[in-house]
């Protein structure tokens, strides 16, 4: 593993060393490889297959690779079943590039250690030394280190836990550098309650990924969140859930002719479940992979009028300014 602090200019930490960002290519910026609840997973072993699914996952990734994605970040923080040692074993079979996560994933509380680790000190202070030493020092004894910070917002707002865990996020990319991505339920708009908290802690805002954007078709809250100089990320592509693909498409499309296109990720917050939950999601929707963005949207934004370079500033240019140290100079790119 190359010691390179993942801070440093125009490198990235992936699950396979640091990657100048000339090879970061074509990036989906809100992925998932394997969510599996390990309680799940010890008392219920006959809901997951190691075999099988580290070959899914491998087959899904390449399938990806084929049609032009170099590189996922897997936004699989802690409370949704991350495992690194076994990540790693996918990662050494695929050529896609991973970037991973650390952060804090829950849509109301901390679990149960938190609450009992605050009766000996500041939670807080522990949340934040936590992030850091993912970005800096590796996960898991296993050397790889974080390459973005991930926290969550539901519809149940900036609850306790929510608010302290944006804020050990925000404090950590300070101290890093590392880019900030984030769940945020659209419905609510909880994009702006995010970008307000993250505002009062000095985050670097263009460094931030406001995500499932793409849920809302409410062009005056994508416009918002963008002009604060956040990114939003149209990232459920292939989901059957909310917008359907047209609205979808219409809306990045519609985004970019207003000048948005510098302020754009796409992705399809694919990943892999618990047995019981594939066979359902399998069904729902079939079509959900990470090569649906490749497959199926950019011909879908070609032939409503983009062209391949401004689809390139989405899933190129703006991933490897977010990702990367500098930001890529020069002027904004518009349709
Ligand atoms: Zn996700």
């Amino acid at each position: 593993m190359i010691s390179r602090t993942p801070t440093q200019n125009d490198f990235v930490a992936t699950m396979t060393g640091d990657l100048p960002g000339d090879k970061l290519g074509a990036v989906l910026m809100h992925e998932h490889v394997i969510l599996v609840d390990p309680e799940l997973e010890i008392n219920r072993p006959q809901e997951w297959n190691e075999a099988e699914g580290l070959n899914r996952a491998v087959t899904d990734l390449q399938a990806a690779h084929e049609r032009g994605i170099d590189t996922i970040v897997d936004l699989t923080a802690l409370g949704l079943g991350r495992n690194i040692p076994r990540l790693a074993r996918i990662a050494a079979r695929t050529d896609v590039n991973i970037v991973v996560a650390t952060g804090y994933y829950t849509w109301r509380d901390l679990p149960l250690w938190a609450k009992r680790f605050g009766c000996k000190g500041s939670l807080d202070d522990l949340l934040t030394q936590m992030f850091i030493d993912e970005i800096r020092s590796g996960i898991a004894d296993t050397g790889i280190r974080a390459g973005m910070l991930k926290c969550v917002t539901e519809k149940y707002g900036l609850t306790t836990d929510v608010e302290r865990i944006l804020r050990a996020v925000a404090t950590a990319h300070i101290e890093t550098g590392v880019p900030i991505s984030t769940h945020a339920h659209a419905g609510t708009r909880r994009g702006l309650d995010q970008l307000r908290v993250f505002a009062q802690e000095g985050v670097d805002i263009s460094k931030v990924v406001i995500g499932h954007c793409g849920d809302s078709s409410d062009l005056d809250y994508l416009r918002e969140l963008a002009d604060t100089g956040a990114s939003i990320g149209m990232d459920r592509f292939g989901m059957q859930l909310g917008p359907l693909l047209e609205e979808r498409v219409a809306t990045v499309v519609r985004m970019c002719e207003l000048g948005y296109s510098g302020h754009m990720v796409l992705s399809s917050d694919y990943g892999l479940h618990t047995r019981m939950e594939q066979e359902y999601l399998d069904n729902l929707q079939p079509g959900h992979r990470y090569s649906y963005v490749p497959e199926v949207v950019v011909p879908r934004l070609i032939s409503s009028g983009l062209s391949q370079e401004i689809v390139g500033v989405m899933l190129c240019t703006n991933p490897r300014r977010i990702l990367c140290g500098t930001r890529q100079g020069g002027p904004e790119v518009r349709s």
